[in-house]
């Protein structure tokens, strides 16, 4: 059979973890499967690549940082490679561009364009082990290596099970699979032996970062049979992502995630004329900034407020762009000490009261709510972030996730 593995940053994080890689590829291959082995750079190493960045530019070039951030992943291939073929077992390192792995050409946020399979095939061929550095790809235009945005090895993995129709996908982490909610915050947290597609992709994208948002929305489309599991305790069988019908019983909630990387921005007394909103958001999509969550209060005397949500991460970015609107608003003022709770569920589309639970957790717990989204399978919370993890444990409690 053929498995893609796929080992995070904490994984191959010291010459220890990268051995205990090793051998876990070792035993698969003594079993007689093919493998194609994506990695992380090793733990820490990606932020400690963008502070050296940001030491010289608060704004660098994000085709220099793509080329900054790419050898990460480079360091943590070739060392696996050394290490297996010394062992005698047949490897070879492969960057994202042999791979073959051709994408747009948005630098540091790129999509995965097509997959251009020959070489893989090739030393599939030769029975060898393909060790792919993780979360980069070559820019269609002009063949510079560009990222897949944080947490990008993941979709890597996803898209190469994907392209060589590969029997098995695994994701192997520090947590063996994937929890009710993040088992460092709740304990009480509990493993989910099955989570479908669109439930892991609301929970990734909502800030449970244990599998990248877009691998889920991949592994969904092409329908690739994801694991999520740990390597360190390999024995432990993990969760399985997969289609809603394979699911027998549909708990109202499944998960709980935490998203801390918000920053809220108020524009207050903006003028309230038609077009404003249009101009701002317009301005903020060709940046590129993922504007979440917008509340426009009602206005009077002709002036509004308006609150919107953007990733802590584009802060300086939005910045910028704000500053061609401070004319249009008597404030503008940006709050990084929010996050976001969220509560995710298939089964919220056929019950009621699962929001208002939401709300009368957080109230005994004497915690406001600033802004509140909800949409068929999801509920979102803006709350002060000194509140995280309390908020996080609360619900947990509310809903009874630990049962
Ligand atoms: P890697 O470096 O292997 O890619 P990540 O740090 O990106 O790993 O993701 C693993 C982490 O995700 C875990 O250590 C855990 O704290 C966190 N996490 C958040 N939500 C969940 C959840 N619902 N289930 C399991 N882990 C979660
Ligand atoms: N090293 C990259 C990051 O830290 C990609 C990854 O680990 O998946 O985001
Ligand atoms: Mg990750």
């Amino acid at each position: 059979m053929l498995r893609v593995l796929k080992f995070g940053g904490t994984s191959v994080g010291s010459l220890e973890r990268i051995q205990n890689v090793a051998n876990i590829i070792k035993k698969f291959k003594d079993q007689g499967d093919h493998l194609v082995v994506v990695v992380s750079a090793m733990s820490g190493e990606t932020n400690k690549l963008i502070e050296y960045a940001e030491h010289f530019s608060k704004t660098p070039n994000e085709a220099e940082l793509d080329m900054l951030l790419s050898s990460g992943e480079r360091v943590t291939s070739a060392l696996l490679s050394i290490a297996l073929n010394e062992q005698g077992y047949s490897a070879t390192s492969m960057s994202g561009r042999e791979a073959g792995i051709i994408t747009t050409t948005e630098h540091t946020y790129a999509r995965i364009e097509k997959i251009d399979t020959t070489s893989m095939d090739k030393a599939i061929e030769q029975n060898k082990i393909i060790i792919v550095a993780g979360f980069q790809g070559v820019n269609i235009q002009n063949g510079r290596v560009t990222t897949l945005g944080r947490g990008g090895s993941d979709l890597t993995a996803v898209a190469l099970a994907g392209a060589l129709k590969a029997d098995l996908c695994e994701i192997y982490t520090d947590v063996d699979g994937i929890y009710t909610t993040d088992p460092r915050i709740e304990p009480k947290a509990k493993k989910l032996e099955k989570i479908s597609y669109d439930e892991m992709l609301e929970l990734a994208s909502l800030g449970a970062k244990v599998l990248q948002n877009r691998s889920v929305e991949m592994a969904k489309k092409l329908n690739v049979n994801l694991v999520s599991r740990s390597s360190f305790s390999p024995e432990i069988e993990g969760t399985l992502i997969t289609k809603e019908e394979n699911i027998m019983e549909q708990p109202v909630v499944s998960g709980i995630a935490l998203d801390r990387n918000q920053t809220r921005v108020g524009m207050y007394g903006v003028i309230d004329k038609p077009g404003i909103a249009s101009s701002i958001f317009t301005a903020l999509a060709d940046a590129n900034i993922n504007v979440d969550m917008i509340v426009q209060t009602i206005g009077t005397d002709n002036k509004t407020n308006l609150d919107f949500t953007i990733p802590s991460g584009d802060l300086e970015k939005t910045k910028k762009v704000m500053q061609n609107f401070t004319n249009d608003s008597e404030n503008i003022d940006y709050n990084d000490a929010i996050c976001k709770v969220s509560i995710v569920g298939v089964g919220m589309k056929s019950h009621t009261g699962v929001a208002s639970k939401a709300f009368t957790a957080l109230a005994n717990e004497g915690i406001n709510i600033r802004i509140i989204s909800t949409s068929e399978i999801k509920i979102s919370m803006i709350i002060e972030e000194k509140y995280a993890e309390l908020a996080v444990r609360s619900l947990h409690d509310a809903y009874q996730l630990d049962q």
